[in-house]
């Protein structure tokens, strides 16, 4: 069975197979450590989730490296305004990724780097494309790319760009998407700013060359594929590309996968929107980790997808009826012997669900094929027609589907509980549907923190909240008393 993936550097469907016949090395571009991560971007990391599994699914060895972006404009600034180290800033972010990635099942890459472990690497390739003309430097002590010495600028993102402006320079991390321009490598120190001193002077990198650099330190020069979300063609990948092959002269990354936009109301989902939700709102919200990670995954890769509530619902339903099922199967008492129909259906699910994988991870219509398959088996339970044979077999069939989807076992109490111990920590019980909070039971220190927050909208002279947390608690059997020492809560 082989990998039948798009390739946005040739255009077309192209097979996936390890040059080195072993194993495949890829590269995703990771997470920048600012903030929570949203389901946009849980997106990209679980249909690259999907295809590491799936490539393992059909016994390829993976060396999958994702770095993690704890150094760039935004991190700077927002480390600064809270008067802490990046490290500390990041520290809380990168745990929370960590956790995130727990809670959806998305497997941990084979090495996960970080930008500022890895100066050295990428001044020693600022030095190398400095060496081959491609780079220069500025009076204020910047280093920045020059795109006229490499003539293949464009071929990935396939941008006309005859129009751009020699010289013309950007140093923002991210820039527009339509303009060309030199980026910069390294940017010289400014006051008050974290920053390194190297070879090349005092300063920090600029976004894309930790890329270039961490992709080659972990998988060599050439390696097999590389991936990230859509808005990275342009210019985040293209600036790889040309910082790479302008001093390996070598093919970079042979094949380009590209997730696309997770949207909200038909609009990326994004940041600066402000029309995202983080995973943590949705598991507060009551909804289930398997449930997202299911929604997200269900839409291939290539097609871009609205999000909605709808769907999430949708997916939950049909983990219950696979869950459901494969108890039904694991619990009944079957006859001995093998019902050559399903049999039959079972062969044919199996062959039908790689296939569609396999076919550009089409992970739509590789779900088809297992609920046929759980339909047929049902009604053959019913009429005492399913044999022990047959249920070996589709048990089988169901490994092979959650090899990959992973959302059989139950472990969703578990997310749901860490979010509600961080909404805790956090202040942000407010944000927790009431169902849910009954639903888990009340702890104390779910109900200090209400009573917290309680005393602080009084304060705020916010009456309704405070009116409210009293209210919700009490629903709950928790009585509270004021008196002049302050706020005493008990059980009923
Ligand atoms: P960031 O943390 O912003 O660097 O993004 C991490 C990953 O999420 C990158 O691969 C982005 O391309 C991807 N990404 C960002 N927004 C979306 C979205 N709305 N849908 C899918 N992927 C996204
Ligand atoms: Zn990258």
């Amino acid at each position: 069975m082989t990998l039948r993936l798009f390739n946005t550097l040739t255009g077309e469907v192209d097979l996936l197979a390890p040059a080195d016949g072993v194993a495949l090395r890829m590269y995703a571009c990771g997470p920048t450590v600012y903030d929570y991560g949203h389901i946009g971007n849980f997106r990209t990391f679980l249909q690259v989730d999907v295809l590491r599994r799936f490539l393992r699914l059909t016994g390829i060895k993976v060396r999958h490296v994702m770095n993690i972006t704890d150094v760039d404009d935004r991190i700077l600034h927002n480390a600064a305004e809270a008067g802490v180290s990046i490290r500390e800033y990041t520290a809380v972010y990168e745990q929370a990724f960590f956790e995130d990635l727990e809670a959806l099942r998305v497997e941990r890459p084979e090495v996960m780097a970080r930008a500022t472990e890895h100066i050295p690497r990428m001044v020693e390739l600022i030095q190398k494309l400095a060496a081959a003309g491609a780079a220069y430097q500025t009076e204020d002590g910047s280093w920045y790319f020059r795109l006229a010495a490499f003539p293949e600028y464009g071929k990935l993102s396939k941008k006309d760009l005859s129009g751009m402006e020699d010289g013309a320079r950007v140093d923002l991390d991210e820039y527009e998407k339509d303009s060309a321009r030199d980026f910069a490598l390294w940017k010289a120190a400014k006051p008050g700013e974290t920053s390194w001193d190297t070879a090349i002077g005092r300063g920090r990198p600029g976004w894309h060359i930790e890329c270039s650099a961490m992709a080659m330190e972990y998988l060599g020069e050439s390696f097999d594929l590389h991936a990230g979300g859509e808005d990275l063609i342009f210019p985040h990948h293209e600036n790889e590309i040309a910082q790479s092959e302008s001093v390996t002269h070598k093919t970079f990354a042979r094949h380009w996968m590209h997730v696309r936009f997770l949207l909200v109301d038909g609009r990326k989902m994004s940041k600066s929107e402000g029309n995202f939700y983080t995973l943590r709102d949705l598991l507060l919200k009551g909804y289930k980790a398997s449930a997202i990670r299911l929604a997200l995954i269900s839409v291939p890769y290539r097609h871009q997808f609205n999000f909605t509530f709808d769907g999430l619902i949708e997916a939950t339903s049909a983990i219950e009826r696979l869950r459901t099922f494969r108890e039904r199967l694991r619990m009944g008492v079957f006859a001995t012997g093998e019902n050559p129909a399903l049999q039959a259906s079972a062969k044919k699910a199996q062959a039908e669900y790689l296939a569609a994988l396999a076919n550009d991870l089409n992970t739509a219509e590789a779900r088809a094929p297992i609920f046929d398959l759980l339909r047929a088996a049902n009604t053959a339970m019913d009429q005492g027609l399913l044999l022990a044979g047959d249920r070996d077999a589709i048990l089988a069939v169901l490994a092979s589907f959650d090899a990959v989807f992973d959302v059989l076992e139950d472990r969703d109490a578990e997310a749901t509980r860490r979010a509600l111990e961080w909404a805790v920590q956090a202040g942000r019980l407010s944000d927790v549907a009431p169902e849910l909070l009954a639903r888990q039971g009340l702890t104390d220190e779910a109900i200090d923190a209400l009573v917290a927050e309680r005393s602080l909208a009084k304060k705020q002279r916010n009456f309704a909240r405070a009116d409210q947390i009293r209210n919700e608690l009490a629903e709950k059997g928790v009585v509270l008393e004021d008196s002049k020492d302050g706020v005493r809560w008990k059980r009923k």
